[in-house]
């Protein structure tokens, strides 16, 4: 049985003041919410702090991106060792937004993931077509190409390889309003799932599977409801206590019924 994630990505959004301000509310609207986890992927420089504030409670907190050196001349960059010095436990890698504006290829991605790995984290690799893939029936290609142009030749364990998270994202589903179906997404999940199969044997039933893509309070179990989907990758409904926290307990509600 997978554990139900709901993974929360803030981007580039929340000074350190509204980050402490929404973990600090959070725990309380989510108060009796127990078996499923709930990630929290801030800005870089809020980190420290929240890490310091979720102590005692049962959020886990997740970077955005990373360096996959552990120290250098790499100005402007966070090293997967800092990442975990502060206890940080998940780390966002190949996220369309980096694939697309900072031009993050497959081998980059590769590395990242590899050493988010190395250095006991665990990476929520990000896969998904754009439009102009999805439209010319594309899709399966591409999700292919990226999951093994991230993964093919990783020298890890299978049991630390099955701890990683795939997050299927449409890019064109992302921050539009427009969610994939959730049969659609349930569909292209399974496929994952069988890419894994084939390479990795049972570690397939093992790797959680999100979706993400303009998901909100009122169409979440459209997906979470789903036999492939383990949850959800959430962007703009995250950013907010109240819409995050009904989210969750929704997915809840549902895991119980
Ligand atoms: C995302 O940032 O990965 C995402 C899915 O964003 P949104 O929920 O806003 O579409």
């Amino acid at each position: 049985m997978r554990q139900t994630l709901i993974v929360a990505n803030w981007k580039m959004y929340k000074t350190l003041a509204e980050a402490e301000e929404f973990i600090e509310r959070f725990p309380g609207e989510i108060a009796g919410i127990s078996g499923m986890e709930t990630v929290i992927c801030a800005p870089f420089i809020s980190l420290a702090r929240l890490s310091v504030l979720t102590e005692r409670t049962t959020l886990l907190l997740g970077a955005q991106n990373m360096h996959w050196q552990k120290e250098g001349a790499f100005t402007g960059e966070i090293s997967p060792l800092m990442l975990r010095d502060l206890g940080i436990k998940y780390v966002i890698i190949g996220h369309s937004e980096r694939r697309l504006h900072f031009n993050e290829s497959s081998l980059l991605i590769k590395r990242k993931v590899a050493s988010a790995f190395n250095f006991g984290l665990i990476p929520i690799l990000c896969i998904g077509e754009n439009w102009e893939q999805h439209s010319s029936k594309e899709t399966e290609k591409v999700i292919a190409e990226q999951l093994f142009g991230a993964l093919e030749g990783l020298t890890v364990e299978k049991d630390i390889l099955q701890k990683m998270v795939l997050a299927y994202e449409p890019v064109w589903a992302i921050g539009t309003g427009t969610p994939a179906h959730g049969d659609e997404a349930n569909a292209i999940a399974g496929f994952i799932r069988s890419l894994l199969q084939e390479k990795w044997g049972e570690v397939s039933e093992k790797v959680r599977i999100l979706y993400g893509g303009s998901v909100n309070p009122d169409n979440i179990t459209e997906f979470t409801g789903k036999e492939e989907i383990d949850g959800a990758l959430v962007g703009s409904s995250s950013l907010n206590v109240k819409t995050f926290a009904e989210l969750i307990r929704v997915v809840f509600s549902e895991r119980r019924a």
